[in-house]
């Protein structure tokens, strides 16, 4: 596989990902390449104990990757230096040394529905608890949609969603009032 990966021993936790060169900001890394499965299936595979749960990558309401082994690695942190486009493309958010740790924010890639859930799955919806370290953790990883709006404001701002929060999100309109303030600017 041709990609600037390689894993390591993360301070974040446990693997994580690491550069083996130096990758500019808005630079392409990857794609979290896996299966699609619905969200049906994303529980079925963690009851029978096959998926750790968290591990599969969200990239629509009811559809969910579950990416390979070496994507699984890449940890989150609430400061991040990537971040998903598109479906699953990871991409820089900047500039990223070669031997640092890649890491995305997961709360980014996260809209799911509790009270669905809970028919589903009979579960209180996924949350994690986080020791990114970085000056900006939020000590608990939670949905997009449950982020400090000045949070969710700077991801959509920066572009550095995927495709389907923006669609969530109503970022049709949101584009419309940037670039009709970008062009009076
Ligand atoms: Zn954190």
């Amino acid at each position: 596989m041709e990609s600037p990966l390689r894993l390591g021993n993360s301070k974040i936790s446990g693997t994580g990902v690491f550069a083996t060169k130096v990758i500019s900001t808005g630079e392409f890394i990857c794609l979290m390449n896996g299966k699609e499965v619905s969200l049906k299936e994303v529980g079925e595979l963690e009851i029978i104990g096959t998926q750790r749960e968290g591990d599969a990558l969200q990239i629509d309401v009811d559809s969910y990757l579950i990416i390979e082994e070496i994507y699984r690695c890449v940890n989150h942190s609430c400061s991040p230096n990537a971040f998903i486009r598109g479906k699953n493309e990871l991409i820089a958010l900047r500039s990223i040394a070669n031997g640092e740790e890649i890491t995305f924010d997961y709360s980014t890639t996260m809209w799911e529905d509790a009270t669905q859930i809970k028919k589903l799955f009979n579960e209180d919806i996924w949350t994690m608890n986080c020791s990114c370290k970085s000056d900006e953790c939020r000590k608990e990883i939670k949905q997009f949609y449950e982020l400090p709006e000045k949070i969710q404001e700077k991801y959509l701002r920066l572009n550095a969603v995927p495709d389907f929060i923006l669609k969530l999100k109503g970022l049709s309109q949101c584009l419309e009032v940037i670039h009709q303030k970008a062009k009076f600017q």
